[in-house]
């Protein structure tokens, strides 16, 4: 018998079957994908440019027109998570020199500060304590002081559970002459946000988190203001693949015949066009009201049950995800695992500078019910009797 050539044999664990466990996920994301996303997803491909996968794309960027509330015809979905269309919004946006301001009051600032200095820019950080918000005044400062082009900042920061309020912060940076440029990957669909009134020059989002649709595609939108940055550019986009002049082709936005430029992820693309669909058949209002009420009585229990909100202002708490100190004398990780092995719950701890301080509630989207509050209130109250006895 001849030997065989291979020497790494097919690996043990491919040969049995995919088991997937049933989790109900109300962390700060993903969140669980109702049946009509899942089915949208396991359809056969077509072309990625077969004119019924264009029309899915005409779709979804209608849908996401809807969501931000924006007319801007740069507006599209980029292949990859939310982290990817931060990396499209600043690469596109900013050349090697640009002074960019970043607000950061958690992760989110801290990891857009990273890749804008990775581009080259002078980066300026207007920080705030993990749990705070920016005013207006705090970030007028800023401007004035460091003078940037841009000005980056998150609608809903999922590391510390806060929603920053976006009123008059558009017209805000233009009188200093900058864009503004707000990630609302954890906030779109549970929280208002109005891209044009609000005069965000650009906003992306993610696609796993209210829109309950598998990670993999991130909506964005460039305002005119933001494509006339892009189209004064001296130097071209250091990324072909998020090259925002390229992917506007693709997406039908530069009015050209659309070229290939990669191979869309074109079911990620069927998923996401049934997120946006059912966000549309709900209502962004009726959407806004679920997750506030939700939220609203997950905020009320978590209090019955004796622990302390992270956020100590009501109207800047995120919607979609709470977060509660850590009690005194339990350890995060066992109650984070006595819900997940007692209850099939995935709830997180904190992420970032809350690392240690926090546990973080999701309710997202489909995952934003009455139901859940009760579910993970009663497995959380299952989880302090337990857990005591792991006092630090
Ligand atoms: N921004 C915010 C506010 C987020 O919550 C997340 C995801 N947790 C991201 C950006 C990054 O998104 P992704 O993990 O999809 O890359």
């Amino acid at each position: 018998m001849a030997t065989s050539p291979l020497c790494v044999p097919p690996p043990q664990g491919l040969l049995r079957p995919l088991a997937v466990p049933e989790r109900l996920l109300l962390g700060p994301g993903p969140s669980n994908v109702p049946p009509r996303i899942l089915a949208a997803g396991s359809q056969q491909l077509l072309g990625h440019m077969h004119p019924e996968v264009l029309q899915v794309m005409d779709e979804i960027k209608m849908g996401i027109q809807y969501a931000f509330q924006t007319q801007n015809r740069l507006t599209l979905a980029i292949s990859g998570t939310g982290h990817c269309a931060m990396e499209a919004a600043l690469l596109n946006l900013l050349e090697h020199g640009d002074t960019v301001l970043v607000a950061v009051n958690g992760i989110w600032g801290q990891r857009a500060a990273d890749i804008t200095r990775r581009l080259g820019a002078n980066v300026h950080e207007l920080l705030k304590p993990p749990g705070e918000y920016f005013t207006l005044w705090d970030i007028e400062e800023g401007l004035a002081r460091h003078k940037p082009s841009v000005f980056f900042i998150t609608h809903g920061e999922s590391s510390t559970g806060v929603l920053q309020p976006l009123e008059g912060l558009g017209e805000l940076c233009h009188r200093h002459g900058c864009l503004l440029l707000v990630d609302a990957v954890a906030s779109l669909g549970g929280a208002p946000i109005f891209m044009d009134q609000q005069e965000i020059d650009v906003l992306y989002s993610g696609s796993q988190k209210v829109l309950n649709t598998p990670p993999g595609s991130a909506p964005i939108s460039f305002s005119e203001g933001a494509r006339e940055k892009m189209l004064r550019r001296k130097t071209k986009p250091l990324s072909f693949y998020l090259d925002m002049g390229c992917l506007g082709n693709y997406w039908g936005c530069d009015g050209e015949p659309r070229r290939y430029h990669h191979t869309a992820p074109i079911n990620s693309f069927f998923s996401l066009r049934e997120g946006l669909a059912m966000l549309a058949e709900l209502g962004l209002e009726t959407s806004w009201e679920r997750h506030r009420a939700n939220c609203a009585k997950l905020c009320q229990g978590l209090c019955d049950l004796g622990l302390e909100l992270f956020v100590k202002e009501e109207k800047v708490r995120l919607p979609t995800v709470t977060t509660v100190r850590v009690p005194d004398g339990y350890n995060w990780k066992d109650i984070v695992a006595f819900l997940m092995d007692n209850h099939a719950i995935e709830i997180a701890g904190g992420l970032g500078p809350s690392v240690g301080q926090v546990l973080r509630i999701g309710l997202m989207g489909c995952n934003s019910t009455s139901s859940n509050v009760d579910r993970v209130l009663s497995a959380l109250q299952d989880a302090l009797r337990c857990c005591q006895h792991s006092r630090l």
